[in-house]
């Protein structure tokens, strides 16, 4: 099938609540985003930041204020939750405790008036695309958590549904069948072909699963990218704060030439290829952790920098070490290392390599702009 770049497209939706408090809540701000036909999307945020609200909306068990909300070039917001070719994936796995996983799996169709042979075929079709083939028989109390969220999933995916909403599906497993499952369902929404709107507010899982992040934040889309455009080059302070580990410096541009700029924070100048500023912008750089090294790194061709640092803790975290420390202008910051033959004395000034292409600038207070 070909795939349309715009096959779900949200229009300036809104959606205001009215607390018990009486004050008036935008739990959506004029979202607008267009996702493709086998896309696996996203939504990324902070608990109230809008998510569950969205997809709600999606699904039909939400209503919007204006705005619209099309699938495939046709309108859905009036149409009730049924009859939309949607299905939706909870935390809680809500499965009927009486009913065998086969009849579990099997409902959506029961409902249909499928016919018993076709729909006994599916539900075992279903079955094996979760990895469950020939459990049928079982009912939900005899599964694991994991198990139980397969077969909520296989209930989802029966009646082909062209959109699968995963509201924060994984919360409820432990972290390595949630690494596990994480994948599966990456393999499954590949097979499947057919878009998948996640939710979640875990940063990482949001990276290693999705073709593309929407970021929200107060019921607005802060930005919307891969996952190596939201870690690299996050396009708000609020961006590269969520996602991932950062060393944030505010500064202002004193100089610029035709190879970058020089941004002044609170004394330490610091110089930054982006030539996109201008002398007296107020910029905010972005280093991550990993970027930094306790060794000049010397097998790449792009210039270095160096910082000094005053170790303030050192945390060995398994592979690498988390060094903390502040730089002579009174800045905190973390870097992320291999260990080397150094000692790392509590007090003591320790050299600090980067690339300089590994600095990123954020213009302070920008608004991602959409289209
Ligand atoms: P979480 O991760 O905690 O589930 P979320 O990002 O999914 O959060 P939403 O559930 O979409 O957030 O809520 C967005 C905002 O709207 C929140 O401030 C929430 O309190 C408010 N809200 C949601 N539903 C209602 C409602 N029915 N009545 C009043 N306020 C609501």
């Amino acid at each position: 099938p070909t795939s349309s770049p715009e096959y779900i497209k949200i229009r300036h939706a809104h959606r205001q609540f009215t607390t018990p408090e009486g004050c008036s809540i935008n739990a959506l701000d004029d979202i607008s985003l267009s996702i493709a036909q086998s896309e696996f999307i996203t939504l990324l945020g902070p608990s109230g930041c809008g998510k569950t609200t969205l997809l709600k909306i999606v699904a039909g068990f939400e209503s919007l204020d204006s705005g619209d909300i099309l699938l495939d070039g046709q309108s859905i917001i009036h149409q009730p939750a049924h009859k939309r070719p949607v299905n939706t994936v909870f935390q809680s796995y809500a499965l009927f405790p009486h009913m065998t996983v086969g009849d579990n799996v099997g409902y959506g169709l029961d409902i249909a008036r499928v016919n018993k042979t076709e729909r006994n075929k599916r539900v075992a079709e279903a079955l094996d695309m979760v990895g469950l083939a020939g459990i049928e028989k079982r009912l939900p109390s005899q599964l694991s958590g994991g198990q139980q969220q397969r077969v909520a999933l296989a209930r989802a995916i029966i009646n082909r549904p062209k959109l699968l909403l995963l509201d924060e599906p994984l919360s409820a497993l432990d972290k390595n069948l949630r690494l596990k499952m994480q994948l599966e369902l990456k393999n499954l929404q590949t097979e499947l072909g057919i878009c998948f709107i996640f939710v979640t507010h875990d940063q990482e899982e949001a990276l290693t699963m999705s073709d593309r992040i929407v970021v929200l934040n107060g019921g607005k889309i802060e930005q919307v990218g891969t996952p190596d455009a939201i870690y690299h080059t996050p396009q708000t302070q609020f961006v590269a704060n969520f996602i991932g580990e950062s060393n944030l410096f505010e500064g202002t541009v004193i100089n610029k030439t035709e190879n970058g700029i020089d941004v002044n924070c609170n004394g330490l100048v610091i110089h930054s290829q982006d030539t996109s500023h201008e002398v007296g912008d107020d910029v905010e750089l972005l280093l991550r952790p990993e970027h930094l090294s306790l060794t000049p790194i010397t097998d790449q061709e792009s210039p270095q920098a160096q910082l000094t640092m005053k170790l303030t803790q050192t945390v060995f975290i398994g592979s690498d070490y988390q060094l903390h420390g502040v730089l002579k202008n009174g800045i905190a910051l973390s870097a992320l290392t291999r260990k080397t033959n150094q000692p790392l004395i509590k007090g003591n000034e320790i050299s600090l390599y980067y690339q300089i292409s590994a600095l990123h600038t954020i213009p302070p207070e920008n608004k991602y702009n959409k289209g």
